[in-house]
């Protein structure tokens, strides 16, 4: 089933199917047990969409924080935004997760943040070391960081789906990762990435 997703199928799913912006989001919560404002508002939102129920996105965001901070004030500061972002609280609007142009264009992360988006707010060198941590080969990695280089930013991460999402064949069949929306939207990169590893 790939419409849905629990907070137990999250970190393996970290590595196997989100692209730059997430996963970075999603290691920074894993090692600092917390995300700045824009952070949880991209990575929720992002989740959410994923098809992470409001229940299990609280769980996973309280398990986190709760390693530095007590229930209680999980609770009274970061609950109320999460039920916030399934339309809950407040207006009660559906939200929707933010695509590619807003990430690049309007998401600049300030110290200590991990929002927006890598190819668009990293440094050559910082990009490269986060590049190199992938499955992309040498010479994949230097292509995307000079799609990177040129400003061509979604583009850049469209090169990084199709190399880590190669045409092959299991079991006599034939996998084709549909690249549909990969490079416009994070949950296209997400989902095509879940449909070819099925
Ligand atoms: Fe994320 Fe989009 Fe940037 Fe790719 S191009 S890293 S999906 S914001």
């Amino acid at each position: 089933d790939i419409e849905g997703i629990t907070p137990e199928q999250i970190d393996a799913l970290a590595d196997q199917s989100m692209p730059l912006c997430m996963q970075q989001l999603h290691y920074a919560l894993k090692r600092d047990h917390k995300l700045k404002h824009w952070g949880r508002q991209q990575y929720g939102l992002f989740l959410k969409a994923a098809g992470l129920s409001m229940e299990d996105q609280l769980r996973f965001f309280q398990a986190e924080f709760t390693k530095i901070m007590t229930h209680d004030q999980f609770s009274k500061e970061y609950a109320y935004n999460i039920r916030h972002r399934y339309g809950k609280e407040g207006k009660r609007t559906e939200y929707s997760p933010y695509g590619c142009y807003k990430l690049v264009m309007d998401m600049a992360p300030g110290p200590g943040e991990y929002h927006g988006c890598p190819y668009r707010h990293f440094d050559a060198d910082h990009l490269a070391a986060v590049l190199s941590k992938t499955s992309l080969d040498a010479g994949e990695q230097s292509l995307v960081l000079g799609k990177a280089k040129e400003r061509n930013y979604q583009i850049a991460c469209q090169r990084h789906f199709e190399f880590a999402h190669k045409k092959q064949t299991v079991n006599g069949k034939k996998v084709v990762a549909n690249l549909d929306g990969v490079g416009n939207h994070p949950n296209a990169w997400f989902k095509a990435s879940r449909v070819y590893h099925q």
